[in-house]
């Protein structure tokens, strides 16, 4: 008769959950928040016997996905919304902001760029300064 209370005794774990996961997922939902989601008449959803959604198919990308929230930010991504543009709607805007990794390579040259300007100003005014206390 113990055994419903060694039942209830089993250790508790907390879901440790993949936060790093997560936390990429709504950064990248953040980005994507201004963007309206196109196609979602493109994506099939594929049922198990029960008819269970498994799985979801986007048609315009040959692609599937797993859960609901990849799907969505699927609709939204960038691929997706070329494929649709190519496909279904050549009127559609499909922005080309940069992505956060090529802002962050950009911003990295401007930097370089910024300290080798600066290393040629120092270097010039060394000069003129050498110059001076040659002839000076
Ligand atoms: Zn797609």
């Amino acid at each position: 008769m113990d055994d419903a209370k060694v039942e209830a005794s089993k250790p508790a774990t907390p879901s440790q959950g993949d936060s790093k996961t997560e936390d990429s997922l709504s950064a990248l939902a953040a980005l994507q928040s201004d963007v309206q989601p196109v196609g979602h008449d493109y994506v099939e959803e594929v049922r198990n016997d029960e008819g269970k959604v498994i799985r979801f198919h986007c048609k315009l990308c040959e692609c599937s996905f797993n859960d609901p929230n990849a799907k969505e930010m699927h609709l939204k991504g960038r691929r997706h919304r070329l494929q649709y543009k190519k496909k279904v709607n050549p009127e559609l805007q499909v922005e080309v902001k940069p992505s956060i990794r090529a802002r962050k390579i950009q911003e990295e040259k401007m930097r370089k760029q910024m300290q080798k300007e600066e290393y040629w100003r120092r270097r010039e005014e060394e000069e003129r300064w050498r110059m001076e206390m040659r002839y000076g």
